[in-house]
């Protein structure tokens, strides 16, 4: 079924179950205990931790990646099912953060995936991360989060970039 032919209930169930993949890739990924255990409670909106990407619905990308977990990143964004959610976790994978001149990091996840949000910070509180799944949730019942539909379209593009990252360290920025 193409995702124009959800319908409303069927968006509305979608992000209130949304399985959550954190790879956690750098510092940021420290808050996210919190968020899941008693104090934050993630599970009181619907979402879930997920250990698989197959059973996953959101894929959050917590810190810095470097060329070597990024060929693992994408390995395991493409395992995942569609319609399918990314998460730029913390100003690393948006814009470099502090390695942003690293021979060894690449800045812009979104040029190698498509990323549906980016969470700013370093590291973003538990709060900003709730807030952050809450906007998420509400793009996916509008039907906004089609990142992994633009996956798709350029794939070309996307697989373009990868391979010169995997080559030379990261695409010119
Ligand atoms: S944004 Fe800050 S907290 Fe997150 S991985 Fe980068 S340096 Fe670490």
């Amino acid at each position: 079924m193409k995702y124009e032919e959800w319908s409303k209930i069927s968006r509305i169930a979608s992000k209130k179950s949304l399985w959550i993949l954190h790879f956690c890739t750098g510092c940021g990924a420290i808050e996210m205990p919190p968020v899941m255990t008693s104090r934050f409670d993630m599970e009181r909106f619907g979402m879930a931790p997920m250990a698989t990407p197959r059973q996953a619905d959101v894929l959050l990308i917590t810190g810095y990646l470097t060329v070597k977990t990024l060929k693992r990143v994408i390995q395991v964004y493409e395992q995942m099912q569609d319609p399918k959610y990314v998460v730029a976790f913390g100003s690393c994978p948006i814009n470099g953060g502090m390695y942003w001149d690293s021979y060894n990091t690449i800045n812009q996840l979104d040029k190698y995936l498509p990323v549906d949000l980016y969470l700013a910070g370093c590291m973003p509180r538990p709060e900003g991360i709730i807030n952050a799944m809450m906007e998420l949730m509400e793009m996916i019942e509008k039907g906004e989060a089609r990142g992994w539909e633009k996956y798709r379209k350029n794939y070309e593009k996307y697989k373009k970039n990868q391979e010169m990252a995997f080559k030379f360290g990261k695409v010119e920025e």
